[in-house]
């Protein structure tokens, strides 16, 4: 249900770029999505595909994910970490309850576990191109 959601905001800010830009046609669109939402990439590309307007009728589009970055609040330290690099169990708590991090993850450089998750939830429209 997310996925719909998402797919129209996408569809509708990057309609907005178009306008502002002129473009006719828009010929691509990178979609960053922080590793810690819970989307389903081949369910957004679907709502996407059917959403579409005729602005997008030649669109391809990137769906890219980002990495979480975390920043220590005790010592200011600012860290990525990757899911990948987790063991599994970890990771699906971590991507479920993300507040669950606090638990598993600490600071490297000082060891606290109060941090902050600066973008592992976030969607944001990266880039978008088109044709004048
Ligand atoms: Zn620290």
């Amino acid at each position: 249900m997310h996925e719909w959601a998402l797919a129209e905001a996408i569809l509708a800010s990057a309609t907005e770029v178009a306008e502002k830009e002129k473009l006719k046609e828009i010929t691509e669109v990178t979609v960053r999505v922080g590793e810690l939402q819970q989307i389903a990439p081949s369910i957004l590309r679907f709502a996407l595909s059917q959403l579409k307007t005729s602005l997008f009728e030649k669109t391809k589009f990137h769906i890219l994910k980002a990495k979480t970055t975390l920043t220590c609040r005790v010592c200011g330290n600012s860290w990525k970490i990757s899911m990948k690099n987790l063991d599994k169990t970890t990771a699906e708590a971590i991507h479920f309850v993300p507040e669950v991090a606090h638990t598993y993850i600490k600071c490297p450089n000082c060891g606290s576990p109060d941090f902050e998750i600066e973008n592992g939830r976030g969607v944001w429209l990266e880039q978008v191109n088109g044709v004048k």
